[in-house]
């Protein structure tokens, strides 16, 4: 069977708005869909391969792949859920920045890695890491859009001004036509008027689509990895967890109308 997956990307410069929480939850939700999900983890940091390696222990990572020590393949594990894969990252991935700067092409190296595994998956999620570095253009320039999770708090909308503007010098720099999938409100609380405010100035000012689905601030997504699971796992009828599985589905949703049937005959199966 061949796939060719969608690649998305979940960004925001600024750090602690969801991006981890929604791509290791969308990811659980998307492959629970029935869709075989690739999620890399490109946050040296690694907190979501902390989630999903359980107690094997990861030698070969993202930066092995990239830099070519071992083949794209040899990095990608399964998870506990099926039709759940990840790659994983740690610190290592941190030093690739430094050994990239002289590189010709610097801006491709993950796109070239993705591109070996596009044809097994429905969807490629990267996790980015916050602020504007050589790890997130490499993160943009691999994606085919851009999920950007904000925070429905007080500086929520600072900076999505800025983050909309890197993303259109991605497109006009590096002529690479990355396409915003929307905006996804994160951490909502509907009992405080803030929160409502967050949400209406962003369906109303927003150049993009914004998710109908509301993340939640709950408890059970912020202690889930603390117990070493996603939220499928940890609890699946709260109401973080019911908000990703919407959210799943809005994006599987939108499957046939981003990608026509008659360009990939149906559900981006080719053959
Ligand atoms: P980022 O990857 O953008 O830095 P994280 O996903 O790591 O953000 O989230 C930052 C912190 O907020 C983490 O401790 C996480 O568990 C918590 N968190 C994320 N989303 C929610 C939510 N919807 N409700 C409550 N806590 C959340
Ligand atoms: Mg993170």
């Amino acid at each position: 069977m061949r796939y060719m997956a969608c690649v998305i990307a979940i960004y925001n410069a600024k750090g602690g708005v969801g991006k981890t929480t929604t791509s290791l939850n969308l990811g659980a939700y998307l492959a629970q869909l029935g869709r075989r999900v690739l999620l890399i983890d490109f946050d040296p940091q690694g907190n979501l391969s902390s989630v999903l390696k359980g107690d094997s222990n990861l030698s070969a990572t993202i930066y092995h792949g990239l830099a070519g020590l071992a083949q794209p393949a040899a990095v990608v594990r399964p998870s506990r859920i099926s039709n759940y894969d990840f790659i994983p990252a740690d610190n290592n991935l941190a030093g690739l920045l430094v050994e990239l700067v002289g590189e010709p092409e610097r801006e491709y190296f993950l796109r070239k890695f993705v591109n070996h595994l596009r044809h097994l998956y429905n969807y490629i999620l990267i996790d980015l890491p916050p602020s504007l570095s050589l790890l997130t253009v490499n993160g943009l320039m691999a994606a085919d859009e851009v999920l950007i999770p904000v925070q429905a708090e007080y500086y929520g909308l600072e900076g999505l001004s800025q983050l909309l503007e890197t993303v259109a010098l991605i497109q006009t720099n590096l002529n690479h036509p990355i396409k915003v999938a929307g905006a996804l409100i994160t951490m909502y609380d509907r009992r405080e008027r803030l929160s409502r405010d967050v949400e209406k100035n962003l369906r109303r000012y927003f150049p993009h689509p914004v998710f109908e689905t509301l993340i939640p601030r709950a408890v059970a997504l912020a202690e889930a990895p603390s117990f070493g699971k996603t939220i499928l796992e940890h609890d699946p009828a709260s109401p973080g967890a019911q908000a990703y599985r919407r959210l799943a589905e809005e994006i599987v949703g939108k499957e046939i109308q981003n990608y026509p049937p008659a360009a990939n005959f149906g559900n981006f199966m080719l053959s």
